[in-house]
């Protein structure tokens, strides 16, 4: 058995980057850049209008004459005298010499000419060419999260296609004689089968949308089948159940008669002691245990990480936070503890209903707080450690 710290150094150094992929920026969303990218261009590509109003060389006269019009996507080669403004729009190009621009409310109007009533600082309401960014500029460094806002920018610079990291397949494989489609009646002495969507759900969080979920009964030959297909084909493969010491956890040996090398076997941990973590080839396996409470902490813990790495972020580990504990904690199990618990501002509260088959108090949890192995109780009032989810 091995220390958590010890497993997280396993998965850390053995979840590799995918290969990387040319793909559309309007499809990238979630997906993390395999490149640095550099600007084609400055943007703003040219002098703007940042108002609707009067582009006019910065002076103390407040009288100018309207020569011309420029509107968004208007261009012209003028030149303004002294004494002339141009009437200007939103994102409109500001001719050559022009300086200043007036918003349209601080003016008198007439026909042809303008009064300016409040006189702006020279050089107000114009942005210059290339203030977010100058043509050659570094837009993202290597590894930075697509989102949304990203998106537009790369958009707004007229990049149309990007490298990114490819997102890995991932397989769920469950197995369970005892297992029950939700939806479906409930026969004596079977459960509703929870783990796969809690895990497909776990998993969209990290952007992996699409899951490919099978079934398999408690016996050997099957779950060897079932494996010998799914390895061939995914990523990273997450095993629910099956991988304890019972007479029907059939998983371990299904795995290595499959050629997968075992990296590690249970950890020092509650929940979640009975995981096997292993490969093949480029394929990472997890066979988390099938207490679903046990199943989800393991995701948080070491699936997560190992997704993300492979996804080709820089920051893989769910953030840390340190709060005051509400109440004392005793910990005489040697075991690392993932306890889940509600933190506000300023303190985090144990939940009850801690027991790895537990669901009903993790679905209000917001946060998983750890116990060192080490540590054999902590008191009212002391700071801890947490790891946000949701
Ligand atoms: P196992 O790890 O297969 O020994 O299962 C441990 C416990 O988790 C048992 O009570 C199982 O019935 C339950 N369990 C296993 N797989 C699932 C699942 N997919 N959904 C809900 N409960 C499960
Ligand atoms: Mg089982």
């Amino acid at each position: 058995m091995i220390k958590v710290s010890e497993a997280l150094a396993i998965v850390a150094e053995n979840s590799s980057n995918m290969p990387v992929q040319r793909i559309p920026v309007r499809k990238a969303l979630g997906y993390i850049l395999a490149e640095t990218l550099y600007s084609p261009i400055d943007m703003p590509p040219f002098r703007q209008s940042a108002m609707d109003g009067y582009a006019f060389i910065h002076s103390e006269k407040h009288q100018y004459d309207v020569i011309s019009t420029s509107q968004a996507g208007d261009h012209s080669n003028i030149k303004l005298n002294e004494n002339e403004a141009v009437r200007i729009f939103t994102g409109a190009f500001v001719p050559k010499n022009a300086d200043t621009v007036v918003m349209q409310e601080h003016v008198l109007a007439n026909k042809d000419s303008i009064l300016i009533a409040a006189m702006p600082p020279q050089f107000s309401n114009i942005r210059n060419k290339g203030e977010q960014i100058a043509k050659e500029e570094v837009v993202f460094e290597a590894n930075t999260l697509i989102t949304p806002a990203a998106i537009g920018f790369l958009a707004c610079l007229g990049i149309t296609e990007i490298t990114v990291y490819k997102k890995p397949k991932v397989a769920i494989l469950v197995t369970g004689n005892e297992l029950v489609k939700p939806g479906k009646k409930l026969p004596k002495g079977k459960i509703y089968e929870s783990n796969s969507v809690m895990l497909e759900a776990a998993l969209q969080t990290i952007g992996i949308n699409k899951t490919k979920v099978y079934k398999v009964k408690d016996n050997l030959k099957a779950t060897k089948k079932a494996l010998k297909g799914i390895l061939e084909k995914y990523d990273v493969v997450l095993i629910s159940g099956g991988i304890s010491v019972g007479d029907y956890d059939f998983v371990k040996d299904a795995l290595l008669a499959n050629g997968v090398e075992e990296l590690f076997y249970k950890i020092n941990q509650k929940p979640g002691k009975p995981m096997f973590f292993g490969s093949k080839k480029d394929t990472l396996v997890f066979a988390l245990p099938g207490n679903p409470a046990s199943s989800l902490t393991n995701f948080y813990i070491y699936v997560y990480p190992a997704i993300k790495n492979r996804m080709g972020f820089s920051d893989i580990h769910l953030p840390k936070l340190v709060r005051k504990l509400n109440d004392p904690i005793t910990n005489t199990t040697g075991k690392t503890l993932f306890l889940k618990a509600l933190y506000d501002e300023t303190n985090v509260t144990i939940l009850d209903g801690q027991a790895s088959s537990m669901l009903n108090t993790f679905a209000i949890a917001n946060s998983l707080l750890i116990v060192p192995d080490d540590v054999e109780g902590l008191k009212k009032g002391q700071l801890v450690t947490l790891l946000p989810i949701n």
